[in-house]
């Protein structure tokens, strides 16, 4: 028997492409070893949270009025930072800021996507990507990587002129394999992009660094290609490398005229003056951070060894992605399922996603990795 306020909401107008849509999520369970959304295992240190504490309180001081609507001060700051690790002059008007990169790749979509126009990416990759497009009535196209999770720059171009596009995904490195792009590649992108006309213009390119700072040496950042293409934007997130993920602060540099468009989308004081407070003074702490970060890169590097000398339980060896982020694809597995619950079952939560096979551990410190590598252990030899 349905109620009447069921029956009620089942009669919701709801758009026809979101019927039977669930909310987009990893499971928020409570265990001790939590190594499924990439987060940063370090909570900010006590002068780090001190720092805060002070400048929200600053900010409390004045919060009957609304926030700076352009973030000036917090967009200077986001360019000095990135200036510094990328060594490419940035300027506040370069610089676009939102709660989370989620926000500010939706606000791409608002600006460039739209009905009769089409989002691409290479798939596997970032499952939010297909949501931004459905939510702003832009189609979603997606094209395949290699086997290997890398991007065939010959391919890609081709799919690009056929396809079309106004907007062009690409996360590198690319969650859920880890996979960071060569410069050569997305100069092929760029330049394929080019090619195609919208409305007189070409498509953007988003390259999507959410992951950067944990990018081996060698790799670079797209921040380095902005100066030769205009249509190019770089999005990074203070939610990984900076640990915050709380404060909800994702960025994206391009030229200003990228960023004028996105201002013309985003709600009026959308980032408020406690988030704004809050990723200033956390990004005054850069260096303590980055610190931990350098921990991470090593804890990850060791994690890629430590997998490839495992054996499946049929005695072959894992597949292990090559990966430049805070994050290790690895497979493959009859049943995916069994291992990932095994895991669950003791108290390591990883996230089941990728390829059919695989599973996506996020790196912890070094005592949640030791969980992590003794449950997997028991868990192999369980099946074995
Ligand atoms: N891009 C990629 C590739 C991601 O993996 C994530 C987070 N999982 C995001 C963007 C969004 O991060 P946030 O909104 O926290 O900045």
């Amino acid at each position: 028997q349905q109620s009447a306020k069921d029956s009620a909401s089942a009669r919701l107008p709801l758009r026809p492409e979101l019927a039977g849509e669930k909310p987009y999520g990893a499971p928020q369970l409570d265990v001790p070893v939590l190594l499924n959304v990439n987060e940063n295992p370090y909570p900010p240190s006590e002068d780090v949270v001190a720092t805060i504490a002070e400048e929200v309180a600053r900010a409390a001081r004045g919060m009957n009025r609304y926030p700076d609507r352009e973030a000036t001060a917090l967009r200077q700051d986001l360019a000095d930072y990135l200036e510094m690790e990328t060594g490419v002059h940035l300027e506040h008007l370069d610089v676009w800021a939102a709660n989370g990169s989620n926000e500010v790749m939706l606000h791409v979509l608002q600006a460039f996507g739209g009905p009769g126009r089409a989002a691409l990416s290479f798939a596997p990759t970032y499952s939010m990507y297909p949501e931004y497009a459905r939510d702003t009535h832009t189609s979603w196209v997606v094209g395949r990587r290699e086997d290997d999770f890398t991007l065939d720059p010959a391919y890609a171009a081709e799919t690009i002129r056929r396809v079309g596009p106004s907007v062009i995904l690409l996360a590198s490195p690319n969650n859920p394999t880890g996979t960071a792009l060569p410069t050569a590649t997305i100069e092929a992108v760029c330049e394929a992009a080019l090619a195609v006309d919208i409305d007189g213009a070409h498509p953007v390119v988003v390259v999507d660094e959410a992951y950067a700072e944990f990018r081996r040496p060698g790799t670079p950042s797209a921040v380095a290609l902005l100066a030769q293409y205009p249509n190019l934007a770089v999005t990074r997130t203070m939610s990984k490398a900076f640990a915050a993920a709380g404060a909800r602060l994702g960025y994206l540099v391009a030229s200003s005229a990228f960023v004028d468009a996105l201002r013309i989308v985003r709600l009026p004081y959308h980032l408020s003056a406690i988030t704004q407070a809050a990723a200033g003074a956390a990004l005054r702490h850069r260096e303590s951070l980055m610190a931990k970060v350098a921990t991470l890169r090593a804890e990850r590097d060791s994690t890629v060894a430590w997998l490839r000398e495992q054996r499946l339980p049929d005695g072959l060896p894992f597949d292990v992605a090559e990966t430049d982020a805070n994050f290790v694809l690895f497979g493959t597995f009859g049943d995916r399922h069994a291992v990932w619950q095994g895991l669950l079952d003791r108290g390591v939560l990883i996230r089941e996603t990728g390829p059919d096979g695989w599973l996506r551990v996020s790196i912890g410190t070094s005592a949640e990795m030791a969980a992590f590598r003794a449950a997997l252990t028991e868990v192999l030899e369980e099946q074995a």
